[in-house]
């Protein structure tokens, strides 16, 4: 499959019947799987042999769309989690324990700042948060000997920070560090992050790969690039797991992905369900197409926003004044996605009165799917956070998310255009 493009491997990839089976996946809504002799059956929980025991650790639906992503991304192998959310916990916490320490940009999602700012110190783990755009020399300040690796997004929900791939790829090389990217907005069909040194790939795939708004999922691809062995920095990889019959994970393959699945999977049993696998894998056909129409979509709305006069400020890294702009041509030729911020010329009393004038795209707490939708984070998903943490997730009191979708372009622009007039 890796000699076909990805428009080819979006409809193909992940799954092929034999003879006389179903086209495409079916769902497989089974608990357990049976086996006729209990030797075939140990070996399978060996990891001896392929194949399924208990859909709590692999699931052949779930198989079917970890394989597309996977050939997507050009990783070794993906594990479909229950959302996007716990594929960002579980990939952390296949590396990190108490006593560690994690780098995150502070331009993430909100449900990972805190994820990162609260949840883990819970659990002993330090995250260092740095500012995207600070020095490789600033970053590298902040990593130690206890450092377990660098996450940041591609395309950051919802600030559009687009990320500088090289700065933080060299300095993840450089210290032999795990460098992780979230690239939910990007998709593998703007942007491949393990071409550019990513060497985890992370999905909300309840975003565009689904990209109906019909089902949650995660997805963590193990690109296969890097190497646990003898690496001090990761002993969990080189001493043998007694709680898997001594696996040593740096002697295989697929050695982040095999520790995700056999020990964090099994043990949280936030597995992705075979539901949400099979209209994910189906969403997903699509991908190729709808990230063109997002793409082209968007960079009109944005060019329209950019001359409106009741709009202070428009964040979308197609426009050439954007300070992304130049990163976003190396990174994300192909286009940068339908999201965008911008900012209302007035307060939040003037963001509520634009977003309640809108009649075709409606507020909405998602993003990234096929209908347009906007939400303004500072009195919705983001109102956990006070005044100094929304600027540091840059998110600025009168910003507004809009995700634009695939309908057509200039109904999109008449309908911002109305509810602006009423401002
Ligand atoms: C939505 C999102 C998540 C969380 O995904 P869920 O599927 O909602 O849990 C993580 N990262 C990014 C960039 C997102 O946009």
């Amino acid at each position: 499959m890796d000699k076909y493009n990805l428009d080819t491997l979006c409809v193909q990839a992940g799954y092929s019947p034999k003879t006389g089976e179903s086209r495409i996946p079916t769902i497989c809504q089974s608990t357990t799987f049976f086996y006729g002799d209990s030797q075939a059956m140990a070996d399978c929980f060996d990891l001896k042999s392929d194949g399924y025991f208990y859909s709590r650790l692999e699931n052949p639906t779930v198989a079917a769309f970890e394989g597309k992503v996977a050939a997507l991304d050009g990783g070794v192998a993906a594990v479909g989690c229950a959302s996007g959310m716990s594929a960002v916990t579980l990939a952390a916490l296949t590396i990190a324990g108490a006593g560690d320490n994690v780098l995150c940009s502070q331009a993430v999602y909100g449900g990972t700042f805190n994820l990162f700012g609260t949840t883990m110190p819970k659990l002993g783990i330090e995250c260092r948060f740095f500012d995207p755009d600070d020095s490789a020399e600033d970053i590298e300040k902040l990593i130690d000997d206890k450092t377990k690796f660098i996450i940041a997004e591609t395309i950051a929900n919802p600030s559009i920070v687009v990320l500088d791939f090289d700065k933080i790829a060299g300095i993840a090389k450089k210290h032999k560090l795990v460098f992780m990217v979230d690239n939910t907005l990007a998709t593998p069909i703007l942007c491949r992050p393990k071409e550019f040194g990513a060497d985890i790939v992370l999905y909300s795939t309840s975003k565009y790969i689904e990209g109906h708004a019909a089902a949650l999922g995660g997805m963590i691809v193990d690109c296969g690039t890097f190497n646990f062995k003898d690496n001090p920095r990761y002993p969990s990889f080189n001493v043998p797991d007694e709680s898997y019959h001594g696996l040593v994970y740096a002697d295989l393959a697929v050695p982040f992905g095999t520790k995700c699945r056999a020990q964090l999977i099994r043990d949280t049993g936030a597995i992705m369900a075979p539901m949400n696998a099979y209209l994910s894998y189906l969403g997903c056909d699509t991908l190729a197409l709808r990230m063109e129409r997002h793409s082209e979509n968007a960079k009109k709305v944005a060019a329209f926003l950019a001359k409106h006069p009741k709009v202070a400020w428009v964040k979308h890294a197609s426009l050439p004044d954007n300070k992304y702009h130049a990163l976003a041509e190396k990174y994300l030729p192909k286009g940068q996605g339908g999201m965008m911020s911008f900012g209302i010329d007035g307060d939040i009393e003037k963001c509520r009165t634009f977003m309640e004038a809108l009649k075709l795209i409606t507020q909405e707490t998602h993003v990234a799917d096929v209908r347009s939708c906007v939400l303004h984070p500072a009195s919705t998903t983001h109102r956990q956070l006070s005044e100094h943490e929304l600027e540091m997730a840059g998110v600025p009191q009168n910003l507004v998310r809009l995700s634009v979708g695939i309908e057509n372009a200039d109904d999109i622009i008449a309908d911002l255009d109305g509810a602006l007039k009423k401002i």
